[in-house]
């Protein structure tokens, strides 16, 4: 995650374990690459698109969650945003997710 908390990022190349890095686009902080968390990559529009297109599809919260390799919270948290129309495939999951979250 960038220090300045910045999702202005841009996608710069593989560390030497094989991990996405990104690049932080503010001018401070260009040159420093850095691996985005679980929680952080939610936060990106092109993942949140990604969120609704999977939701819009029928796929469910924990097979988004694993295919975009981000948290079910996280994936709930954009779908509550974003006004997308859960299937109904999706949302008795959605309800268990939030009962366990909620414990
Ligand atoms: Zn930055």
């Amino acid at each position: 995650m960038p220090d300045c908390q910045s999702i202005d990022v841009v996608k710069h190349g593989r560390s030497a374990a094989g991990k996405q890095l990104y690049r932080c686009r503010n001018l401070e902080c260009v040159g420093r690459s850095f691996i985005l968390n679980f929680s952080y990559r939610g936060r990106l529009p092109e993942v949140k698109a990604q969120i609704s297109d999977m939701a819009i599809n029928g796929s469910g919260i924990h097979d988004t969650a694993r295919a975009l390799r981000i948290s079910p919270t996280a994936v709930i948290e954009t779908l509550k945003k974003s006004q997308v129309n859960l299937n109904k495939s999706t949302r008795p999951c959605l309800s268990s997710v939030n009962r366990t979250t909620q414990r």
